[in-house]
């Protein structure tokens, strides 16, 4: 299949009198890893927050697995998606947040259980199963029963990585989850991130600033300005030879 599996057309998003996403056109591929880079501001969390519903588009159409997200089609029409059709439709998409999110009072193996059950339905004993499978996926097998706050911060974002899988989406969205971290846990992040794009069929999408990490891991970096995507491309090219002079001016001032 080579239709997009997450396609924004035209998106607008405005919080006020302040266009956040401006008339923003992005299509993802099946399995593409896409980094998304550019300065703060300039819209990158909001495109990853639209994708998981957070909030309402103000205008265009999100398309996820060739279904309109944002909308239903009624009689030709795009009509406003009911929460009942976004909840259904956002099952395709895992995102980890830069702070972690865990539930504090659920041990890790808790953790990537609680939604399985009571979104998915699936019966307690199954949804352990997977949860200690995706733990020992992400070097955690002997951490299942600690609490968050019995856990360094690699870890609970290990285990946040974990619980997104446990829905088994089909794109995971990360946003900057390494910046919360001290240094010498950000490798164990991204080795994480790493081996799950090379053993898994997933597409990915990050925000980050970790630009080495993008240049050996993406496909394609698409760097963000005021709401749009100014430029992208392979890694190599958007990050070795940019074209555009505001690309230019951020990759001097952050590598
Ligand atoms: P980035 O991730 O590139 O740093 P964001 O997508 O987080 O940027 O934010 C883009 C702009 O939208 C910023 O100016 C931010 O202040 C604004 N913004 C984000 N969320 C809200 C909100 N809930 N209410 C008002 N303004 C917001």
């Amino acid at each position: 299949m080579n239709e997009p599996i997450v396609r924004f057309e035209n998106v607008t998003k405005r919080y006020g009198a302040l266009t956040v996403l401006n008339e923003l056109n992005l299509s993802i591929a099946r399995n593409e890893k896409v980094c998304i880079i550019g300065p703060s501001g300039s819209g990158k969390t909001t495109v990853l927050r639209m994708l998981m519903t957070l909030e309402r588009i103000n205008g265009g159409v999100i398309w996820v697995d060739g279904e309109p997200l944002t909308h239903v089609q009624k009689r030709g029409q795009m009509v406003l998606a009911s929460d009942r059709h976004l909840r259904r439709v956002r099952g395709k998409i895992g995102m980890v947040f830069q702070h972690f999110n865990l539930f504090p009072h659920m041990t890790a193996l808790q953790n990537c259980m609680e939604a399985p059950v009571s979104v998915l339905g699936l019966p307690k004993k199954d949804a352990e199963a997977r949860a200690a499978e995706l733990l020992e996926m992400v070097g955690l097998s002997g951490k299942k029963n600690h609490f968050p706050i019995q856990l360094s911060g690699g870890q609970k974002q290990r285990v946040a990585i974990a619980r997104a899988l446990a829905m088994r989406p089909k794109v995971m969205l990360f946003d900057e989850v390494t910046s919360a971290l001290d240094p010498e846990l950000i490798g164990e992040v991204l080795s994480v991130i790493r081996k799950l794009g090379a053993e898994h069929d997933l597409t990915m999408l990050m925000v980050t600033h970790q630009m080495g990490f993008a240049k050996e891991f993406s496909d394609r970096v698409c760097f963000f300005y005021d709401g749009k995507i100014i430029e992208q491309g392979p890694p190599d090219q958007l990050l070795g030879n940019p074209q555009n002079e505001r690309t230019r001016q951020f990759l001097s001032a952050v590598l």
